[in-house]
């Protein structure tokens, strides 16, 4: 790993990092300490960058959102999830720090619920253009649109297959199907297309498209060259890791391949830019951070590797690669993370899957 030291954080504005006393921790520097904007306030990181913050309920909390200054009006970078208090600080900001002024465009990182909850709803409101990558948008179109009395019957073989039980799965079914679209606002039919390497010009700023996989299909950051900044969405997090699940409509793909590939993409950036998360506070050291997240899930590759001694499902496999008790509310999210850890080493050739009665069995291979 590498751990920078002794190089001095880039201080857009170097007043804020004085007053919200800088300091670091494993290898990142948090140039404004946690300093971070109250539900309806911004916080100025730098000429025409804007950081303002959403609710999220549950361990998250929050949504880092980035408001750009685009000349006669204001460029929005991710939405918050479409829920009253959400709606409730757009209407503060709306009426507060970008009060009159209208918003030209609304750009979303990727279509999980917290980024493009609010983009339709904006993008009404203003008459403004969405602007998103094509997976990205494809996926929240597709998800919004899915909405069923039952699950289907892939969903039910998923869990089935990762060794839920059968009360546990009867209990997951009479939820539903659907449930994106609750929290997400009617996606417009029409985007603008983010490609990997466009060049977006926003008010005095160039901001480049960096496509990363493996957290959703076509994550999209944007980096300003000239500046040192880089708006990583959920690339990139300094203190938790992003998710990265084997997803149900892909059940044959390989996330955590694309997740480590995209991490060594990541890598030929400069160390020096300062990182805007989408939860956390902005940080430098993408490197350290980098290094740290390849080698976490490289270390548990292998300790996952150790343990398929004995034939094991998914289920089995949450005390190797989790810290914490996996309880029923975290039981999707750690399904989709353990298959995804046991899909690489399939694809690595350090796994074999067998199916009994419908049930997914794992052994080194
Ligand atoms: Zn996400």
């Amino acid at each position: 790993m590498s751990i920078r030291s002794g190089a001095e954080p880039p201080a857009p504005d170097a007043s804020l990092a004085d007053e919200g006393g800088a300091y670091s921790h494993k290898g990142l520097t948090y140039p404004l300490g946690r300093r971070a904007p109250a539900a309806g306030e911004v916080i100025e990181l730098a000429p025409g960058l804007q950081w303002a913050r959403l609710p999220v309920p549950g361990s998250l909390k929050h949504v880092n959102i980035w408001l750009f200054d685009d000349g006669q009006g204001v460029a929005i970078v991710d939405t918050g999830l479409d829920i009253p208090p959400c709606r409730e600080a757009w209407e503060s900001l709306i009426s507060g720090a970008i009060a009159g002024r209208p918003v030209t465009r609304i750009i979303v990182t990727h279509f999980h619920p917290a980024h493009l909850g609010l983009a339709g709803w904006l993008a009404e409101r203003f008459d403004a253009p969405l602007w998103m990558t094509r997976g990205e948008w494809l996926f929240g179109r597709l998800l919004a649109s899915d909405v069923r009395d039952a699950p289907p019957r892939e969903a039910i073989a998923y869990w089935r297959s990762a060794g839920w039980d059968e009360a546990r799965i009867e209990e997951e079914a009479a939820k539903g199907w659907g449930r994106f679209a609750s929290v997400v606002s009617p996606i417009p039919v029409s985007f603008v297309r983010m490609e990997d390497g466009n060049r977006l010009t926003i008010g005095a700023r160039t901001w480049r498209v960096l496509v990363g996989n493996g957290h959703c299909p076509e994550h999209a950051c944007l980096i300003d060259d000239e500046a040192g900044l880089m708006i990583a969405g959920d690339q990139v997090l300094p203190r938790i890791t992003s998710n990265v699940s084997l997803s149900l409509s892909e059940p044959e793909a390989d996330p955590l391949g694309d997740w480590l590939a995209s991490i060594e993409k990541l890598k030929a950036l400069p160390d020096t830019l300062l990182v805007l998360p989408s939860h956390g506070e902005p940080f430098t050291g993408l490197h350290a951070r980098l290094d740290a997240l390849a080698f976490g899930h490289c270390d548990r590759l292998d300790a996952l590797h150790a343990k398929l001694e004995e034939p094991r499902r998914a289920v089995d496999c949450f005390a190797t690669l989790f810290a914490r008790q996996i309880d029923d509310s975290m039981l999707g999210l750690a399904t989709g993370e353990a298959l995804a850890h046991l899909r690489r080493l399939e694809v690595e050739g350090r796994a074999v899957r067998e199916s009994k009665d419908g049930v997914h069995w794992y052994r080194a291979g």
